[in-house]
């Protein structure tokens, strides 16, 4: 059993650390509780936004969200309960959320997230497959003065990081998207940005690994685990089979939200709430082709056109427990500001059970967990990346390559440690 790889979790995190090992040499599986066929994963924005480097937890942050945990309709939401884990993740966030971290991590995020945008870059050119992936920028619109002048700080700070970002007046945005009307004070476009089709992306990559002999081992579930000395040696699986144990060489947990839950099965702690969120893809009216991925500022809704034809809106972040319940004011609260910032763009309001919904893994700092844990040899971690898991996927994936090859790695993992809170 040598160079023998079990990846945790085949979302898309997973599915891009299999591809790289395998391109190494690794022998690679999957395991995963689900079928494969949905999940954060798939129903997501596809954004690759590397001007996203400003992590969740910034100044600020505490107070809006205090402010909107009061509105049944804002777009980020504490659901209070008692809980340890939720108490330990809120201390730690708070404790991240300042001027000083936010500029430890600024550059850590920039570096990672453009490392990212040149591998889709590429992996667009050599991928067998087509993923719909576009390199049409990023367009940051906002309603309100106040804070078309934080987005203004923030593409200056874009500026001193050495990336573009054009500030856009009213005029000059409408003009980026001449078919719809934009109710806006301006925004700001960040034309490194690009986009794709996440459920395309995941499928092509399940079947090429599929074809190039990764396995996957799908309603499996790790139930329990067997240790020698520093390693982990055995998993033991709940699958179709029944109860089985499975031999490990090397583990690499890449649950999505519940791998803090699988870090303290295997005795770590690694700080993670789950971060739900929605989206629903319609037809985009005649006539009215919206052109650009938007983010509308300040109701937090990422807008995806899938070419001409469809579009795909997403949005909201309820920290706490995993569960599968759709609220539907915060579903109404996207639609509405759909209507706010495109009055006369006239889509219907989703049936429910036409709402997508996923789980991103959310670490507390605002920062993904990508390395080695401290006390055991043979297991890491690839997770914790929030809203932007499909971004940083190939960046993650390759480094994960790289880590259990023993190569250095081509950004620096010292804020992404998953042993930073132990
Ligand atoms: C509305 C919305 C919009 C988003 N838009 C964007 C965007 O535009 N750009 C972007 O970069 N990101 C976006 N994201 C975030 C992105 O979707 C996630 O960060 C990403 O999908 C996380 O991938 P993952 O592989 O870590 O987790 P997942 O996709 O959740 O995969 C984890 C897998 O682990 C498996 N698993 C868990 N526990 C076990 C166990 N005990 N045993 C076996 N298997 C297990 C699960 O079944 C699952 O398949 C968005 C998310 C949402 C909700």
């Amino acid at each position: 059993m040598k160079n023998q790889v079990t990846i945790l979790g085949g979302g898309i995190i997973g599915l891009f650390s299999a591809y790289y090992l395998q391109k190494q040499g690794f022998e690679v599986s999957i395991l995963d509780q689900g079928d494969g066929s949905d999940g954060c994963s798939h129903g997501n924005a596809g954004m690759v936004v590397p001007s996203h480097f400003i992590p969740l937890a910034a100044p600020g942050m505490i107070e809006k969200g205090l402010r909107w945990m009061f509105d049944r309709e804002s777009p980020f939401y504490v659901k209070p309960r008692l809980s340890l884990d939720l108490l330990r993740w809120g201390w730690a966030f708070y404790q991240a959320a300042n001027a000083k971290q936010v500029d430890r991590a600024v550059p850590a995020l920039r570096d990672l997230g453009l490392y990212s945008r040149q591998l889709y870059h590429d992996l667009n050119e050599s991928l067998p497959f087509s993923f719909s992936y576009e390199e049409k920028g990023l367009l940051m619109i906002c309603q309100k003065e106040a804070t078309f002048d934080e987005e203004v700080e923030v593409a200056h700070r874009a500026h001193a990081l050495g990336m573009e970002a054009q500030i856009l007046s009213a005029e000059e945005l409408q003009k980026r998207e001449p078919q719809v009307e934009i109710s806006t004070v301006g925004g700001v476009l960040y034309p490194g940005d690009a986009h794709l089709s996440p459920n395309q992306l995941v499928q092509g990559l399940q079947a090429l690994l599929k074809e190039e002999g990764v396995q996957f081992l799908y309603q499996s579930q790790v139930v329990d685990w067997q240790r020698s000395g520093e390693n982990i040696t055995h998993l033991q699986v709940q699958s179709s089979k029944g109860l089985h144990w499975v031999p490990i060489d090397r583990l690499i947990l890449a649950g999505g939200a519940w791998t803090g839950k699988l870090a303290r099965q295997l005795g770590q702690f690694l700080p993670m709430q789950s971060g739900k969120g929605y989206s629903f893809t319609q037809a985009q009216p005649t006539n009215q082709t919206i052109g650009i991925p938007s983010i509308l500022l300040e109701a937090r809704v990422a807008v995806t056109p899938f070419g001409e034809k469809n579009i795909r809106f997403g949005g909201t972040m309820e920290i706490g427990e995993v569960n599968a319940r759709i609220d539907e004011r915060r579903v109404h609260g996207i639609w509405k500001a759909i209507q706010q910032f495109y009055p006369q763009y006239a889509i219907p309001k989703p049936r429910t059970d036409h709402v997508w919904y996923g789980l991103r893994p959310c670490a507390p700092d605002g920062m993904p967990y990508i390395g080695q844990f401290p006390s055991i040899q043979n297991l890491w971690v690839a997770s914790g990346h929030a809203m932007m898991g499909l971004s940083l996927a190939p960046a993650t994936g390759k480094i994960m390559a790289d880590l259990l090859s023993g190569h250095s790695t081509p950004v620096s993992l010292d804020l992404y440690d998953p042993g930073r809170f132990a």
